[in-house]
């Protein structure tokens, strides 16, 4: 540009004092440079309109004029500055091509919503999945197309880090799982996966599960009546000691293969369906009724810290078995003369039941896996006591199912604590505190041992 300013500014001189030497020959001087001035003037008004019909065009194809000296110069600038906007627009339309390529490949639908709610762009699996039109749902709100209450609730509360999974608005035999992603201001990036096969696939394994308990059920009783009968026999030492080990086995068989069933029953839905007000001193009092033979017999000591102006809604047999896996744990797994705290407790947090013993707590490193179903810190302890393996598990289904979570807090030596939260949502408020033996013997000075490891399971 300043080499063009300079060749400019010479033109303009040599233009004046061209004229001005045609204008000393013949006389008149001052007449030629004013007559050189305004040619050069109109040659320059010429090039500038030449250069604003280019720009009037407006057509990035159309090369500027093609013209000699200053303006010539300038109009290959021009025309270079075109040529690389023209190749950086190809590489941008380039980009765009093959992302739009990519995401259409997908076979998840990709939703782009507005920080109004409003659809802002979708891959066309979205279209397949959730029957969304092109033309027509552009810009409308995503409550407007997925209707579904349960997706309505879940996309309001904006709490993203589980998935929601729910039928499809255009084919009811899909089952689509959403997951929703915050990004830029405050748009959201929806992924809708089609996980029917998945689902058919666990459907299945939950019914193979279930039946397969559930046929076992009948020979084990079977089996086990003939071997009651047998033992009520006057029989020969080595036979007797045979025919109770079976006896044992089969016991065990028939806990496992009842455990099995209740947790096929608590997978089938996540929510329950039928909602009871539970009185929680007395669910606890009829565990320790049973429990209570087994820890005199192993010398522990129960004490109870029960709050007897809360209670919870939900359901009642599943609550109880969660809250009698979680005490049967402590008193088979602590040893002899250990001390068993059970406590239940209501804060603004929510209402929360824990047991906790002095056994011999478990490594950090099991924590996370503790709940799987068949997971055993310990396997030969573990068949010692009797255990199915399962019995964590459930209490994880049971609480997910009440919307709670169960925390484990353990240091080897010392002990552990299991404690079960409930949301405030389904605590209730006792009108008429009962008596129960129970309150009374209320614990004093059991504190807990902040350098515990814990754990939570959703
Ligand atoms: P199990 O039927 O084997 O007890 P669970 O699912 O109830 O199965 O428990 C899983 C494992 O967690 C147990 O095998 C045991 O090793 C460990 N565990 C559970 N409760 C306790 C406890 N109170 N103290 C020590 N270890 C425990």
């Amino acid at each position: 540009m300043q080499k063009n300013r300079h060749s400019m500014l010479t033109s303009l001189m040599v233009v004046s004092g061209a004229s001005f030497i045609v204008g000393l020959i013949i006389g008149y001087p001052s007449w030629t440079i004013c007559l050189g001035l305004i040619g050069w003037a109109l040659l320059q008004i010429r090039q500038f309109n030449k250069l604003m019909d280019w720009f009037h065009k407006n057509d990035d194809q159309i090369e500027p004029p093609e013209t000699t000296g200053h303006w010539g110069e300038l109009f290959d600038e021009l025309s270079r500055l075109q040529r690389s906007q023209r190749s950086r627009e190809t590489l941008l339309r380039n980009i765009i091509a093959r992302f739009q390529d990519s995401t259409s490949a997908l076979q998840d639908a990709i939703i782009i919503i507005d920080q109004n709610n409003n659809l802002e762009w979708w891959n066309k699996s979205a279209n397949r999945l959730l029957g969304l039109n092109d033309q027509a749902d552009q810009g409308k709100p995503v409550m407007n197309l997925l209707r579904d209450p349960r997706f309505v609730r879940y996309y309001k509360r904006g709490q993203y880090s589980d998935p929601i999974t729910l039928p499809s608005p255009a084919h009811s035999d899909l089952k689509i799982q959403y997951q929703i992603t915050r990004f830029g201001e405050a748009d959201r990036l929806l992924v809708a996966r089609d996980v029917s096969r998945i689902m058919r696939l666990e459907q299945t394994r939950q019914d193979f599960v279930a039946n397969a308990s559930h046929e076992l059920r009948t020979p084990l009783t079977v089996i086990r009546g003939y071997l009651e009968t047998f033992l009520d026999q006057e029989l020969p030492r080595p036979l007797i000691r045979g025919l109770s080990s079976m006896q044992q086995q089969a016991r065990r068989m028939e806990n496992l293969v009842s455990d099995l069933l209740l947790l096929s029953r608590l997978e089938a839905s996540h929510q329950i369906s039928d909602e009871q007000p539970i009185q929680i001193h007395s669910v606890i009092q009829h565990i320790m009724e049973g429990a209570e033979q087994l820890a005199l017999e192993k010398g522990h000591k129960f004490n109870l810290d029960i709050d007897p102006l809360h209670d919870l809604s939900g359901q009642e047999i599943e609550l109880h078995s969660a809250f009698s896996n979680l005490i049967y744990n402590a008193v088979r797994y602590t040893p002899a003369g250990g001390t068993i705290k059970i406590s239940w407790w209501v804060d603004k947090q929510g209402g929360h039941f824990a047991v906790k013993d002095n056994g011999p707590g478990i490594e950090s490193i099991h924590l996370p896996r503790l709940t799987e179903r068949f997971y055993r810190v310990d396997e030969s302890r573990s068949s010692a006591s009797g255990g199915t393996g399962l019995g964590l598990a459930i209490v994880k289904h049971v609480l997910a199912r009440h919307h709670g979570q169960l925390t484990i807090k353990s240091k080897v030596g010392k002990g552990s604590t299991f404690t079960c939260h409930f949301p405030t949502e389904i605590i209730t408020a006792r009108l008429e505190p009962e008596d129960n033996a129970y309150e009374e013997q209320k614990l004093i000075g059991f504190k807990q041992d902040p350098a515990e490891d814990n754990q939570t399971t959703n």
